[in-house]
Order: C-alpha cells, then sequence, then structure tokens
C-alpha cells in the first residue's frame, strides 16, 4: 500500500481493482500508436496489458489523512451492483475486498470522516451505499459526503441523464441513498473543505467534474479525478477520452491541471493511472513530461 506525504497530510491509495481496462484507440479517439515509441514507459507493464493490447486501470480512492481527518477522494465501483450494460461489463455485480483493504490501512467505515466525490459516474461513486438486506444503505455511517451541486444538478437535467443514460441507475443505488440518509453536503466552485483542502469546478469530462487541491507547507497535490484517464494524456493533453462530455473544456481543464502540477511541483494523483497510480509533470517547450511517483514512496 503506497502512502505519500503531503505537508501534514498522509495519503493512501485504497485498490478496488487494477485490471485492463479499454483498447486505447477506443478510450481516445485521437489516439495514435506512434505515442508508444516516443515513450517508451507507456508501453511498460505498469501502463499497458501487452496481452489484451488494453492499458492498465486502476480503480481505487485516495485516502487523506491527519491527525483529526480520513478523507476518502471518489469510491470506486462498490460490490454487489447491478451493471448488466456491455459498457458497464467491468463493474457488474462486483464482490471485490476494498473494505478489507481499507481495514489493512488501519480504518474502519465508521471512522471516515469526509468521502469527496469528483463527480457522479459509475466508478467514482460505488463504494458510497453498500446491501444490506435489500437495501442500499451509505457505507461511512459517519462520514459528510460532499457532492458538486453543479454534477449533481447535471445528473438531475435533461441534457446530463441523456448524456449518459447508464449512469442513471448509478445515481439511483449510488447517490441518492446518501442524500436521503442526510449525510449530503452539496458544494461549489472554490470551496475551502479543510486547512489546505480545496475543491474546484474542472468541467469538461462531465458538465460538473470537479478537482481537489491539497496545500501543506512546502507540499501539494492535486486529484483531478478523471481530467486525465492515462499518462499518455500528459504527452497529450489535447486527448480526449469518449467520456469527456465538453470537448472543449475537457483540453482546458486537463492543461490547467498539468500546469498547476508544474508551477506548485505538485503531485499528480488521477483516479485510473496505473501503477504506481501518480506521479510529477514537468512543462516545457514542447509540452509536459511525466515521472512516475515510484522514488517518492515513504511507507507500506
Ligand atoms: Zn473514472
Amino acid at each position: 500500500m503506497k502512502t505519500f506525504r503531503i505537508g501534514q497530510y498522509h495519503v493512501t491509495r485504497i485498490e478496488e481493482m487494477l485490471t485492463p481496462g479499454f483498447m486505447p484507440d477506443f478510450l481516445f479517439p485521437d489516439f495514435e500508436s506512434g505515442i508508444f515509441d516516443e515513450h517508451k514507459l507507456l508501453s511498460g507493464a505498469r501502463f499497458w496489458d501487452e496481452v489484451s493490447k488494453k492499458v492498465m486501470s486502476s480503480m481505487h480512492s485516495w485516502m487523506i489523512r491527519d491527525d483529526r481527518h480520513t478523507i476518502l477522494v471518489d469510491t470506486g465501483c462498490g460490490n454487489d451492483k447491478m451493471r448488466a450494460l456491455p459498457l458497464f461489463a467491468r463493474f457488474h455485480q462486483l464482490h471485490l475486498p476494498y473494505l478489507d483493504r481499507l481495514l489493512e490501512a488501519g480504518v474502519r467505515p465508521e471512522d471516515v470522516n469526509l468521502v469527496i466525490c469528483t463527480h457522479l459516474h459509475v466508478d467514482h461513486v460505488g463504494w458510497n451505499t453498500k446491501l444490506v438486506d435489500g437495501k442500499w444503505v451509505p457505507t461511512f455511517p459517519n462520514a459528510k459526503y460532499i457532492f458538486s451541486r453543479r454534477e449533481f444538478e447535471h445528473w438531475q437535467s435533461p441534457a446530463g441523464q441523456l448524456s449518459m443514460p447508464e449512469n442513471m441507475a448509478v445515481i439511483a443505488d449510488s447517490v441518492l441513498p446518501v442524500i436521503e440518509a442526510g449525510q449530503v453536503e452539496f458544494i461549489n466552485d472554490g470551496s475551502k473543505i479543510l486547512e489546505g483542502l480545496f475543491f474546484q469546478d474542472a468541467i469538461g469530462h462531465t458538465a460538473g467534474h470537479g478537482l481537489l487541491k491539497l496545500e501543506s507547507g512546502r507540499d501539494a497535490a492535486i486529484f483531478p479525478g478523471d481530467s486525465l484517464h492515462q499518462p499518455m494524456q500528459v504527452f497529450r493533453p489535447d486527448w480526449n477520452s469518449r467520456f469527456c462530455e465538453m470537448a472543449e473544456e475537457a483540453r482546458t481543464t486537463r492543461r490547467a491541471v498539468l500546469d498547476y502540477c508544474h508551477d506548485r511541483n505538485a503531485l499528480l494523483l488521477p483516479a485510473h493511472f496505473g501503477a504506481p497510480h501518480g506521479g510529477y509533470v514537468r512543462r516545457h517547450s514542447a509540452g509536459y513530461d511525466f515521472t512516475p511517483a515510484d522514488d517518492l514512496v515513504i511507507a507500506g
């Protein structure tokens, strides 16, 4: 289990699954295979599965802790969820030891204070709820769940529902039950969540997508959610995923994320990168470079 230190905070990855994801030319409509010749690290086993010819895709939460707070950023796909449509086949009826891994990190569900979802897609809200006696209930009974108001309103609107009709069952089983339980706080662009932890709109992937910045002393990290899916997008920031709803906004957001990483020397901690699941970005005259964060692991 990897833990990164960001000033007073420790950031640990809680794995749900790490498997081959999509074919790159499916995930990225603009994909060109020459990128593998240019950047050898992309065809290494951490980011590429040679057997299936798919990019490696991690599902995980980032857990941020200090003496007083235990915070989960995004909650993966969840167990027992009906995801019968072909697009969601990888997420259908899972029975994964995510909560055991949380325990291995020393955290029981009741210890979690805050759950923050960057957006409300199927693979970011799953563990918000668990199935008990045929009913979806909050997995983290003492947590306040934080959702972007803009993102929630998007999924309430006809345009949002049409943007990904498959996702409406996800809203029903993984979002509405925590609202009904009175555990949700909706926040807006620019909200300060804790000392050093900020929420910002980062639209494009969805119409209400957000990101988190964590700043403590000289250290910084950014949780950009699905502003980037794969390391190859650091080298090709104009490549949107096929799931990005707003093309130009998604590109602008991605560049802003990469610029922040460079300018603040911030650790980039996305939602789906293969091991070591994060890294550092440098801007140069022709674009951006990516260095996986292997050297900076302090524990686990
Ligand atoms: Zn995602």
